[in-house]
Protein backbone atom coordinates (compact mmCIF):
# COMPACT_ATOMS: atom_id res chain seq x y z
CA UNK A 1 0.00 0.00 0.00
CA UNK A 2 1.50 3.32 -1.08
CA UNK A 3 -0.24 5.44 1.58
CA UNK A 4 -1.36 4.03 5.44
CA UNK A 5 -2.03 5.40 8.63
CA UNK A 6 0.89 4.81 11.62
CA UNK A 7 -0.77 2.36 14.13
CA UNK A 8 3.01 1.25 15.27
CA UNK A 9 6.06 3.47 16.11
CA UNK A 10 8.79 3.18 18.60
CA UNK A 11 8.38 6.99 20.15
CA UNK A 12 5.32 8.43 19.22
CA UNK A 13 1.32 7.32 19.86
CA UNK A 14 -1.23 9.04 17.73
CA UNK A 15 -4.06 10.25 19.23
CA UNK A 16 -6.71 10.87 16.79
CA UNK A 17 -10.10 12.56 17.02
CA UNK A 18 -13.50 11.21 16.23
CA UNK A 19 -14.07 9.65 13.28
CA UNK A 20 -15.88 12.12 10.50
CA UNK A 21 -17.64 11.98 7.17
CA UNK A 22 -16.78 14.11 4.68
CA UNK A 23 -17.25 14.78 0.30
CA UNK A 24 -14.46 14.64 -1.96
CA UNK A 25 -16.42 15.63 -5.37
CA UNK A 26 -19.35 14.46 -4.07
CA UNK A 27 -18.22 10.89 -3.18
CA UNK A 28 -18.46 9.93 0.72
CA UNK A 29 -15.07 9.58 2.65
CA UNK A 30 -13.87 9.26 6.08
CA UNK A 31 -11.05 10.91 8.46
CA UNK A 32 -10.10 11.90 11.89
CA UNK A 33 -11.81 15.21 13.26
CA UNK A 34 -9.35 18.32 13.73
CA UNK A 35 -6.28 16.13 11.16
CA UNK A 36 -5.56 18.04 8.25
CA UNK A 37 -7.68 17.69 5.56
CA UNK A 38 -4.90 17.09 3.04
CA UNK A 39 -3.74 13.74 5.34
CA UNK A 40 -7.48 12.35 5.68
CA UNK A 41 -7.23 12.60 1.38
CA UNK A 42 -3.96 10.60 1.52
CA UNK A 43 -5.34 8.26 4.08
CA UNK A 44 -8.21 7.52 1.70
CA UNK A 45 -5.56 6.93 -1.11
CA UNK A 46 -6.68 10.20 -3.12
CA UNK A 47 -3.30 12.35 -3.60
CA UNK A 48 -4.19 14.97 -6.80
CA UNK A 49 -5.31 17.73 -4.94
CA UNK A 50 -5.54 20.39 -7.76
CA UNK A 51 -4.73 20.53 -11.74
CA UNK A 52 -3.18 23.52 -13.56
CA UNK A 53 -4.32 24.61 -16.12
CA UNK A 54 -2.17 22.24 -18.75
CA UNK A 55 -3.53 19.03 -16.49
CA UNK A 56 -0.26 18.58 -14.65
CA UNK A 57 -1.34 17.14 -11.10
CA UNK A 58 -0.24 18.86 -7.93
CA UNK A 59 -0.18 16.76 -4.49
CA UNK A 60 0.68 18.20 -0.99
CA UNK A 61 4.67 19.18 -0.64
CA UNK A 62 5.30 21.02 2.22
CA UNK A 63 2.47 20.39 4.74
CA UNK A 64 3.41 23.70 6.51
CA UNK A 65 1.28 25.97 4.39
CA UNK A 66 4.44 27.82 2.42
CA UNK A 67 4.00 26.34 -0.99
CA UNK A 68 1.13 25.95 -3.44
CA UNK A 69 0.53 22.59 -3.97
CA UNK A 70 -2.02 21.28 -1.77
CA UNK A 71 -4.81 23.61 -2.48
CA UNK A 72 -8.51 22.85 -2.73
CA UNK A 73 -11.71 24.01 -2.82
CA UNK A 74 -13.20 23.58 0.69
CA UNK A 75 -16.88 24.69 1.76
CA UNK A 76 -17.14 26.74 -1.39
CA UNK A 77 -14.05 28.65 -0.72
CA UNK A 78 -11.33 28.42 -3.06
CA UNK A 79 -7.04 28.00 -3.00
CA UNK A 80 -8.32 26.88 0.68
CA UNK A 81 -4.49 25.06 2.28
CA UNK A 82 -5.21 22.00 3.06
CA UNK A 83 -2.58 20.86 4.94
CA UNK A 84 -3.31 23.52 7.10
CA UNK A 85 -7.13 23.38 7.45
CA UNK A 86 -8.63 20.78 10.08
CA UNK A 87 -11.19 18.21 8.99
CA UNK A 88 -14.46 18.65 10.48
CA UNK A 89 -18.07 16.95 9.74
CA UNK A 90 -19.58 17.03 6.79
CA UNK A 91 -16.85 19.39 4.67
CA UNK A 92 -17.35 19.38 1.09
CA UNK A 93 -13.69 18.98 -0.33
CA UNK A 94 -13.90 19.62 -4.22
CA UNK A 95 -10.56 19.01 -6.45
CA UNK A 96 -9.35 22.31 -8.13
CA UNK A 97 -8.70 23.01 -11.47
CA UNK A 98 -6.55 25.73 -12.78
CA UNK A 99 -7.14 29.11 -11.23
CA UNK A 100 -10.78 28.56 -9.77
CA UNK A 101 -13.18 31.57 -9.62
CA UNK A 102 -14.73 33.34 -6.48
CA UNK A 103 -17.09 32.00 -3.91
CA UNK A 104 -20.61 31.60 -5.14
CA UNK A 105 -22.17 32.76 -1.94
CA UNK A 106 -19.22 34.67 -0.24
CA UNK A 107 -21.46 35.86 2.28
CA UNK A 108 -21.45 32.36 3.94
CA UNK A 109 -17.79 31.82 3.90
CA UNK A 110 -16.65 35.08 5.75
CA UNK A 111 -17.08 36.63 9.02
CA UNK A 112 -16.85 40.29 9.44
CA UNK A 113 -13.37 41.57 9.41
CA UNK A 114 -11.67 43.19 12.84
CA UNK A 115 -9.38 45.38 14.70
CA UNK A 116 -7.42 44.48 17.54
CA UNK A 117 -4.41 46.39 19.45
CA UNK A 118 -1.70 45.49 20.93
CA UNK A 119 2.20 46.09 22.59
CA UNK A 120 3.81 43.20 21.06
CA UNK A 121 3.13 40.96 18.54
CA UNK A 122 5.09 37.85 17.92
CA UNK A 123 4.75 36.46 13.96
CA UNK A 124 5.74 32.72 14.37
CA UNK A 125 5.07 30.26 17.32
CA UNK A 126 7.99 28.18 17.04
CA UNK A 127 10.96 27.57 18.97
CA UNK A 128 12.42 31.52 18.27
CA UNK A 129 9.04 33.17 18.63
CA UNK A 130 7.56 31.28 21.61
CA UNK A 131 11.00 32.08 23.74
CA UNK A 132 10.74 35.56 22.78
CA UNK A 133 7.27 35.78 23.43
CA UNK A 134 7.80 34.68 27.20
CA UNK A 135 10.80 36.26 27.67
CA UNK A 136 9.37 39.49 27.30
CA UNK A 137 6.42 38.90 28.89
CA UNK A 138 8.89 37.90 31.51
CA UNK A 139 10.65 41.35 31.30
CA UNK A 140 7.26 43.29 31.54
CA UNK A 141 5.14 43.32 28.39
CA UNK A 142 1.93 41.78 29.20
CA UNK A 143 -0.05 42.15 26.07
CA UNK A 144 1.51 39.69 23.98
CA UNK A 145 -0.06 38.03 20.95
CA UNK A 146 1.62 35.12 19.10
CA UNK A 147 -0.26 34.75 15.64
CA UNK A 148 0.63 31.39 13.69
CA UNK A 149 -1.17 30.00 10.67
CA UNK A 150 -0.16 26.37 11.92
CA UNK A 151 -2.99 24.45 13.80
CA UNK A 152 -0.39 24.17 17.48
CA UNK A 153 2.31 25.82 18.36
CA UNK A 154 5.97 24.67 18.24
CA UNK A 155 6.91 25.08 14.52
CA UNK A 156 9.19 22.58 13.34
CA UNK A 157 9.48 20.80 16.84
CA UNK A 158 6.42 19.72 16.60
CA UNK A 159 7.86 16.75 14.29
CA UNK A 160 11.13 16.55 15.94
CA UNK A 161 11.62 13.00 17.16
CA UNK A 162 15.52 13.14 17.93
CA UNK A 163 17.21 14.46 21.32
CA UNK A 164 18.98 17.79 20.72
CA UNK A 165 22.75 18.31 21.51
CA UNK A 166 24.31 21.19 23.83
CA UNK A 167 23.10 23.58 26.46
CA UNK A 168 20.57 21.55 29.31
CA UNK A 169 19.24 25.49 29.81
CA UNK A 170 17.94 25.05 26.16
CA UNK A 171 16.56 21.65 26.75
CA UNK A 172 19.62 19.42 25.66
CA UNK A 173 18.96 15.83 25.98
CA UNK A 174 15.20 16.39 25.31
CA UNK A 175 13.28 15.63 21.91
CA UNK A 176 11.87 18.51 20.05
CA UNK A 177 8.71 17.21 20.51
CA UNK A 178 8.53 17.64 24.15
CA UNK A 179 10.20 20.75 23.46
CA UNK A 180 6.97 21.94 21.86
CA UNK A 181 4.93 21.11 24.64
CA UNK A 182 6.85 22.83 27.26
CA UNK A 183 7.70 26.02 25.76
CA UNK A 184 3.41 25.44 24.67
CA UNK A 185 2.83 25.21 28.50
CA UNK A 186 5.07 28.05 29.13
CA UNK A 187 3.12 30.03 27.28
CA UNK A 188 -0.29 29.12 28.77
CA UNK A 189 1.10 29.36 32.39
CA UNK A 190 2.00 33.25 31.92
CA UNK A 191 -1.97 33.70 29.86
CA UNK A 192 0.36 35.09 26.78
CA UNK A 193 -2.24 35.08 24.10
CA UNK A 194 -2.44 33.11 20.84
CA UNK A 195 -4.27 33.41 17.52
CA UNK A 196 -3.87 29.79 16.00
CA UNK A 197 -4.79 29.22 12.12
CA UNK A 198 -4.09 33.20 11.60
CA UNK A 199 -1.96 33.75 8.79
CA UNK A 200 -0.14 37.42 8.25
CA UNK A 201 -0.34 38.53 5.26
CA UNK A 202 0.78 41.86 4.89
CA UNK A 203 2.51 44.37 7.30
CA UNK A 204 2.88 48.10 6.77
CA UNK A 205 5.43 50.38 9.18
CA UNK A 206 3.03 53.76 10.43
CA UNK A 207 3.21 57.11 12.13
CA UNK A 208 2.92 57.04 15.61
CA UNK A 209 1.21 57.63 18.18
CA UNK A 210 -1.74 55.06 16.30
CA UNK A 211 0.51 52.30 15.78
CA UNK A 212 4.16 51.40 14.63
CA UNK A 213 3.07 48.77 12.75
CA UNK A 214 -0.30 47.58 11.32
CA UNK A 215 -0.42 44.10 10.42
CA UNK A 216 -3.23 42.15 8.09
CA UNK A 217 -4.20 38.27 8.90
CA UNK A 218 -6.42 36.27 7.42
CA UNK A 219 -7.83 34.11 10.57
CA UNK A 220 -9.81 30.93 10.05
CA UNK A 221 -12.58 30.67 12.92
CA UNK A 222 -14.77 27.96 13.47
CA UNK A 223 -18.45 28.66 13.29
CA UNK A 224 -21.87 26.08 14.49
CA UNK A 225 -18.92 23.48 13.00
CA UNK A 226 -18.36 25.58 10.12
CA UNK A 227 -14.75 26.79 9.10
CA UNK A 228 -15.05 30.76 8.09
CA UNK A 229 -12.83 33.22 7.29
CA UNK A 230 -11.92 36.54 8.51
CA UNK A 231 -9.50 39.81 8.64
CA UNK A 232 -8.18 40.76 11.45
CA UNK A 233 -6.44 44.11 11.57
CA UNK A 234 -3.83 44.30 14.11
CA UNK A 235 -2.29 47.60 15.31
CA UNK A 236 1.44 47.20 17.41
CA UNK A 237 3.77 48.86 18.82
CA UNK A 238 6.54 46.61 18.28
CA UNK A 239 6.49 43.15 15.74
CA UNK A 240 9.27 40.08 16.35
CA UNK A 241 9.20 38.09 13.32
CA UNK A 242 9.93 34.28 14.02
CA UNK A 243 8.31 33.36 10.46
CA UNK A 244 10.86 30.47 9.89
CA UNK A 245 11.95 28.33 6.72
CA UNK A 246 11.00 27.08 3.62
CA UNK A 247 12.20 23.77 1.94
CA UNK A 248 13.90 24.77 -1.18
CA UNK A 249 13.03 23.19 -4.31
CA UNK A 250 15.57 20.93 -7.00
CA UNK A 251 15.36 21.24 -10.73
CA UNK A 252 14.78 18.00 -12.50
CA UNK A 253 12.52 16.05 -15.00
CA UNK A 254 9.11 15.69 -14.03
CA UNK A 255 9.76 17.13 -10.44
CA UNK A 256 6.52 18.20 -10.12
CA UNK A 257 4.74 14.89 -9.99
CA UNK A 258 2.32 13.20 -6.95
CA UNK A 259 4.70 11.56 -4.77
CA UNK A 260 8.17 14.59 -5.25
CA UNK A 261 8.21 16.27 -1.30
CA UNK A 262 9.83 17.83 1.11
CA UNK A 263 11.39 15.84 3.75
CA UNK A 264 9.80 18.28 6.04
CA UNK A 265 6.55 17.40 4.45
CA UNK A 266 7.06 13.82 5.13
CA UNK A 267 8.41 14.51 8.38
CA UNK A 268 4.99 16.38 9.23
CA UNK A 269 3.05 13.83 7.64
CA UNK A 270 4.48 10.81 9.49
CA UNK A 271 5.54 12.61 12.76
CA UNK A 272 2.62 14.86 13.67
CA UNK A 273 -0.09 12.88 11.63
CA UNK A 274 0.49 9.53 11.82
CA UNK A 275 0.70 8.99 8.07
CA UNK A 276 3.48 6.97 5.94
CA UNK A 277 3.22 9.35 2.52
CA UNK A 278 4.99 6.31 0.68
CA UNK A 279 6.29 2.81 0.91
CA UNK A 280 9.08 3.13 -0.80
CA UNK A 281 11.49 6.13 -0.53
CA UNK A 282 14.69 7.87 -2.01
CA UNK A 283 15.90 10.78 -0.11
CA UNK A 284 17.90 13.48 -2.03
CA UNK A 285 20.71 15.40 0.39
CA UNK A 286 22.72 14.14 3.15
CA UNK A 287 22.29 16.81 5.65
CA UNK A 288 21.00 17.07 8.34
CA UNK A 289 17.31 16.90 7.82
CA UNK A 290 17.52 14.36 4.86
CA UNK A 291 19.57 11.97 7.04
CA UNK A 292 17.40 12.48 10.49
CA UNK A 293 14.32 12.26 8.13
CA UNK A 294 15.40 8.79 6.17
CA UNK A 295 16.10 7.55 10.11
CA UNK A 296 12.45 8.67 10.62
CA UNK A 297 10.74 6.97 7.68
CA UNK A 298 12.33 3.53 8.67
CA UNK A 299 10.66 3.79 12.03
CA UNK A 300 7.24 4.68 10.19
CA UNK A 301 7.89 1.63 8.11
CA UNK A 302 8.99 3.14 4.83
CA UNK A 303 11.54 0.89 2.67
CA UNK A 304 14.53 3.97 1.91
CA UNK A 305 16.17 2.70 -0.86
CA UNK A 306 19.11 5.66 -0.77
CA UNK A 307 20.06 9.27 0.28
CA UNK A 308 22.12 10.97 -2.93
CA UNK A 309 24.34 13.57 -2.04
CA UNK A 310 25.81 15.43 -4.74
CA UNK A 311 28.69 16.14 -2.75
CA UNK A 312 32.03 14.41 -2.01
CA UNK A 313 31.20 14.27 2.06
CA UNK A 314 28.03 13.59 3.75
CA UNK A 315 26.70 16.77 5.39
CA UNK A 316 24.76 15.23 8.43
CA UNK A 317 26.31 14.72 12.06
CA UNK A 318 28.24 11.93 12.24
CA UNK A 319 26.11 9.81 14.36
CA UNK A 320 22.65 10.44 12.72
CA UNK A 321 24.74 9.19 9.59
CA UNK A 322 25.85 6.35 10.98
CA UNK A 323 22.71 5.55 12.52
CA UNK A 324 20.81 4.94 8.95
CA UNK A 325 24.03 3.46 7.75
CA UNK A 326 23.76 0.43 10.38
CA UNK A 327 20.41 0.08 9.23
CA UNK A 328 21.65 -0.68 5.64
CA UNK A 329 20.47 2.27 3.92
CA UNK A 330 23.13 3.31 1.19
CA UNK A 331 24.17 6.79 1.30
CA UNK A 332 26.06 7.36 -2.54
CA UNK A 333 27.72 10.69 -2.20
CA UNK A 334 28.77 12.48 -5.36
CA UNK A 335 25.23 11.13 -6.74
CA UNK A 336 22.01 13.13 -8.00
CA UNK A 337 18.67 12.93 -9.27
CA UNK A 338 18.06 12.96 -12.90
CA UNK A 339 14.27 12.04 -13.43
CA UNK A 340 10.98 11.54 -11.34
CA UNK A 341 9.58 8.55 -13.05
CA UNK A 342 5.53 8.13 -13.59
CA UNK A 343 2.66 9.77 -14.88
CA UNK A 344 0.69 11.78 -12.22
CA UNK A 345 2.43 9.99 -9.50
CA UNK A 346 6.27 8.82 -8.53
CA UNK A 347 6.70 5.64 -9.57
CA UNK A 348 10.53 5.28 -9.66
CA UNK A 349 13.43 7.55 -10.41
CA UNK A 350 16.40 7.59 -12.51
CA UNK A 351 19.86 8.49 -10.27
CA UNK A 352 23.50 9.03 -11.47
CA UNK A 353 26.97 9.77 -10.29
CA UNK A 354 28.01 13.32 -10.86
CA UNK A 355 31.93 14.01 -11.74
CA UNK A 356 33.69 16.91 -10.05
CA UNK A 357 31.78 19.58 -12.10
CA UNK A 358 28.63 17.89 -10.93
CA UNK A 359 27.46 16.75 -14.06
CA UNK A 360 25.77 13.38 -14.53
CA UNK A 361 28.36 10.90 -15.65
CA UNK A 362 26.74 9.12 -18.94
CA UNK A 363 26.58 5.36 -18.26
CA UNK A 364 26.19 5.52 -14.21
CA UNK A 365 22.12 6.49 -14.43
CA UNK A 366 20.02 3.54 -12.58
CA UNK A 367 16.27 3.73 -12.20
CA UNK A 368 14.84 3.03 -8.31
CA UNK A 369 11.68 1.18 -7.72
CA UNK A 370 10.37 4.14 -5.37
CA UNK A 371 6.87 5.79 -5.13
CA UNK A 372 8.28 8.66 -2.74
CA UNK A 373 11.20 11.14 -3.22
CA UNK A 374 12.28 13.22 -0.09
CA UNK A 375 14.26 16.76 -1.46
CA UNK A 376 16.13 17.57 1.34
CA UNK A 377 18.62 20.61 -0.37
CA UNK A 378 18.50 23.11 1.72
CA UNK A 379 16.11 25.53 3.73
CA UNK A 380 15.72 29.47 2.92
CA UNK A 381 14.53 32.28 5.36
CA UNK A 382 11.08 32.98 5.06
CA UNK A 383 11.80 36.59 4.68
CA UNK A 384 8.21 38.02 2.88
CA UNK A 385 6.78 40.01 5.78
CA UNK A 386 9.86 41.80 7.38
CA UNK A 387 10.92 42.85 3.39
CA UNK A 388 7.21 44.62 3.69
CA UNK A 389 8.23 45.72 6.84
CA UNK A 390 11.07 47.68 5.16
CA UNK A 391 14.27 45.59 6.19
CA UNK A 392 17.10 46.08 4.32
CA UNK A 393 17.94 42.20 2.70
CA UNK A 394 20.92 40.62 1.92
CA UNK A 395 21.96 37.08 0.32
CA UNK A 396 24.17 34.96 2.43
CA UNK A 397 24.50 31.34 0.89
CA UNK A 398 25.37 30.06 3.97
CA UNK A 399 22.75 31.55 5.72
CA UNK A 400 20.30 29.69 3.27
CA UNK A 401 19.14 33.09 0.98
CA UNK A 402 18.06 36.59 1.67
CA UNK A 403 18.28 37.61 5.50
CA UNK A 404 17.54 40.74 6.92
CA UNK A 405 19.98 43.34 7.77
CA UNK A 406 20.09 43.78 11.35
CA UNK A 407 21.67 44.56 14.80
CA UNK A 408 22.93 42.53 17.71
CA UNK A 409 19.60 43.09 19.49
CA UNK A 410 17.84 41.45 16.00
CA UNK A 411 16.83 44.96 15.24
CA UNK A 412 15.96 45.28 11.60
CA UNK A 413 14.30 48.68 11.97
CA UNK A 414 12.60 50.75 14.84
CA UNK A 415 10.52 48.06 17.07
CA UNK A 416 11.04 45.69 14.34
CA UNK A 417 12.93 42.45 15.19
CA UNK A 418 13.82 38.98 13.68
CA UNK A 419 14.61 35.42 15.20
CA UNK A 420 15.34 31.91 14.18
CA UNK A 421 15.72 30.53 10.31
CA UNK A 422 14.33 33.80 9.37
CA UNK A 423 17.59 35.42 10.66
CA UNK A 424 19.67 32.92 8.97
CA UNK A 425 19.24 29.16 8.89
CA UNK A 426 20.35 27.56 11.80
CA UNK A 427 18.79 24.94 14.59
CA UNK A 428 16.02 24.83 17.04
CA UNK A 429 18.33 25.65 19.87
CA UNK A 430 19.99 29.01 17.98
CA UNK A 431 15.86 29.84 16.74
CA UNK A 432 15.18 29.84 21.11
CA UNK A 433 18.39 31.94 21.74
CA UNK A 434 17.82 34.38 19.33
CA UNK A 435 14.00 34.36 21.08
CA UNK A 436 15.37 35.62 23.72
CA UNK A 437 17.41 38.27 23.04
CA UNK A 438 14.63 39.86 20.50
CA UNK A 439 12.06 39.45 23.34
CA UNK A 440 13.91 41.32 25.69
CA UNK A 441 15.25 44.15 23.46
CA UNK A 442 11.40 44.56 22.60
CA UNK A 443 10.87 44.43 25.99
CA UNK A 444 13.35 47.59 26.55
CA UNK A 445 12.53 49.70 23.51
CA UNK A 446 8.90 49.40 24.63
CA UNK A 447 10.03 50.78 27.74
CA UNK A 448 8.61 47.81 30.09
CA UNK A 449 12.05 46.39 30.94
CA UNK A 450 15.06 48.47 32.82
CA UNK A 451 17.61 48.82 30.42
CA UNK A 452 19.65 46.90 33.10
CA UNK A 453 17.49 43.51 33.55
CA UNK A 454 17.52 43.93 29.99
CA UNK A 455 20.73 44.14 29.08
CA UNK A 456 21.74 41.29 31.58
CA UNK A 457 19.79 38.58 29.83
CA UNK A 458 21.09 39.55 26.24
CA UNK A 459 24.40 39.57 27.54
CA UNK A 460 23.81 36.12 29.19
CA UNK A 461 22.72 34.73 25.97
CA UNK A 462 24.75 36.08 23.47
CA UNK A 463 27.76 34.05 25.90
CA UNK A 464 25.66 30.97 25.60
CA UNK A 465 25.26 31.71 22.03
CA UNK A 466 28.72 31.60 21.79
CA UNK A 467 29.77 28.97 23.42
CA UNK A 468 27.13 27.12 21.01
CA UNK A 469 28.74 28.17 17.87
CA UNK A 470 32.31 27.68 18.89
CA UNK A 471 32.58 24.13 16.57
CA UNK A 472 33.39 24.56 13.26
CA UNK A 473 29.53 24.89 11.87
CA UNK A 474 29.00 27.24 14.06
CA UNK A 475 31.74 29.47 13.44
CA UNK A 476 31.54 29.70 10.03
CA UNK A 477 27.92 30.50 10.90
CA UNK A 478 29.25 33.56 13.14
CA UNK A 479 31.34 34.92 10.19
CA UNK A 480 28.58 34.98 7.88
CA UNK A 481 26.73 36.43 10.27
CA UNK A 482 29.26 39.60 9.79
CA UNK A 483 27.67 40.41 6.56
CA UNK A 484 23.99 41.27 8.13
CA UNK A 485 24.97 42.59 11.29
CA UNK A 486 25.55 46.13 12.02
CA UNK A 487 28.11 47.62 14.46
CA UNK A 488 27.05 49.36 16.74
CA UNK A 489 23.48 49.38 16.45
CA UNK A 490 21.84 52.24 15.02
CA UNK A 491 20.81 54.88 17.14
CA UNK A 492 17.49 55.06 14.81
CA UNK A 493 16.62 51.48 15.62
CA UNK A 494 17.19 52.33 19.43
CA UNK A 495 20.87 51.83 19.51
CA UNK A 496 22.81 50.30 22.93
CA UNK A 497 20.80 48.37 25.33
CA UNK A 498 22.76 48.92 28.98
CA UNK A 499 25.72 50.60 30.00
C1 LIG B 1 10.42 21.91 7.12
C2 LIG B 1 11.51 21.94 8.17
C3 LIG B 1 11.97 20.75 8.74
C4 LIG B 1 12.98 20.79 9.69
N1 LIG B 1 13.41 19.61 10.25
C5 LIG B 1 14.45 19.64 11.13
C6 LIG B 1 14.94 18.43 11.73
O1 LIG B 1 14.46 17.35 11.45
N2 LIG B 1 15.96 18.51 12.62
C7 LIG B 1 16.52 19.71 12.95
O2 LIG B 1 17.42 19.75 13.79
N3 LIG B 1 16.06 20.86 12.42
C8 LIG B 1 15.06 20.84 11.51
N4 LIG B 1 14.60 22.02 10.96
C9 LIG B 1 15.24 23.25 11.38
C10 LIG B 1 14.72 23.72 12.76
O3 LIG B 1 13.54 23.11 13.04
C11 LIG B 1 14.59 25.17 12.76
O4 LIG B 1 15.90 25.69 12.80
C12 LIG B 1 13.78 25.75 13.92
O5 LIG B 1 12.52 25.15 14.03
C13 LIG B 1 13.64 27.23 13.63
O6 LIG B 1 12.74 27.79 14.51
P1 LIG B 1 11.89 29.05 14.09
O7 LIG B 1 11.05 29.38 15.28
O8 LIG B 1 12.76 30.07 13.52
O9 LIG B 1 10.97 28.55 12.88
P2 LIG B 1 9.79 27.46 12.81
O10 LIG B 1 9.98 26.37 13.79
O11 LIG B 1 9.71 27.09 11.38
O12 LIG B 1 8.52 28.32 13.21
C14 LIG B 1 7.99 29.32 12.37
C15 LIG B 1 6.52 29.45 12.66
O13 LIG B 1 6.04 30.59 11.97
C16 LIG B 1 4.74 30.33 11.47
N5 LIG B 1 4.53 31.25 10.35
C17 LIG B 1 5.29 31.39 9.25
N6 LIG B 1 4.79 32.36 8.45
C18 LIG B 1 3.70 32.86 9.07
C19 LIG B 1 2.77 33.88 8.75
N7 LIG B 1 2.86 34.60 7.64
N8 LIG B 1 1.76 34.13 9.61
C20 LIG B 1 1.66 33.41 10.76
N9 LIG B 1 2.51 32.42 11.11
C21 LIG B 1 3.53 32.15 10.28
C22 LIG B 1 4.79 28.87 11.08
O14 LIG B 1 3.51 28.29 11.08
C23 LIG B 1 5.69 28.28 12.16
O15 LIG B 1 4.96 27.74 13.23
C24 LIG B 1 13.56 22.03 10.05
C25 LIG B 1 13.08 23.21 9.48
C26 LIG B 1 12.08 23.18 8.54
C27 LIG B 1 11.57 24.48 7.93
Amino acid sequence: MRYGRIEEHPILKFERGRKVRFTLDGRELWGYEGEPIAIALLANGHDVFFRMEDGRPRGPFCMIGKCSSCLMVVDGVPNTRTCVTPLREGMDVRTQHGEPGLPERVSDSFVPPMEIRRSLVVVGGGPAGLTAAIQAHDLGVEDVLIVDEGMRLGGQLLKQTHRFFGNKKYYAGKRGIEIARILEREVEERGIEKMLMGTVIGVFRESEPRARYTLGAVVKREVNGVYKTGFVRILADAVIFATGAAEKYLPFENNDLVGVMGAGGIQTAMNVWGLRPGSRALVVGAGNVGVIVAYQMLQAGIKVEAIVEIMPRIGAYFVHAAKVARRGVPILTRHTILRAIGEDRVEGATIARVDDRWNPIPGTERDLDVDLIALSVGLKPSVELVQQAGARLRYVGRLGGFIAVRDRYHRFAPFGYVAGDLSGIEEATTAMMEGKIAGAAAAHDLGRAPPREASRVIREVEEDLKTFRSGPIGRRIEEALRAVVVEPPPEEWGGEIGD
